[in-house]
């Protein structure tokens, strides 16, 4: 499927779709819309913006709906955002914490110097 150059141009929703924008302005995460309607996160976004749907603000959603519409996240949205990465790379750590010794972080305090 093409994507439209013309912003304003406004296409009929089919049934799923326009259950998916309900879904998300009721605050719905945006995984239990997928499952539900089989719709693709970046269409819903890209038709949430051209709909005029904003998923309510302070959730990760949120922080979608204003990257779609190419607009700083307001404070509440980045926070939200933040905090699902935080969970993400942190879920991601236990996963690869079988990694050898020299693939991970390392922490170094002799990098420390006092400075006159
Ligand atoms: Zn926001």
């Amino acid at each position: 499927m093409a994507t439209s150059v013309i912003p304003s141009q406004q296409t009929a929703l089919t049934a799923s779709q326009a259950v998916a924008l309900s879904l998300l302005r009721d605050s719905y995460r945006q995984r239990t819309i997928t499952a539900r309607t089989g719709s693709d996160p970046d269409d819903l976004y890209r038709l949430a913006m051209l709909h005029d749907v904003t998923a309510p603000h302070g959730t990760v959603e949120g922080h979608e709906c204003h990257e779609a519409r190419r607009e700083e996240p307001c404070i509440a949205c980045t926070h939200a955002y933040g905090r699902a990465l935080a969970r993400q790379q942190a879920q991601r750590r236990r996963t690869v914490s079988a990694l050898p010794r020299a693939l991970r972080p390392v922490h170094s305090l002799q990098g420390r110097r006092v400075v006159r």
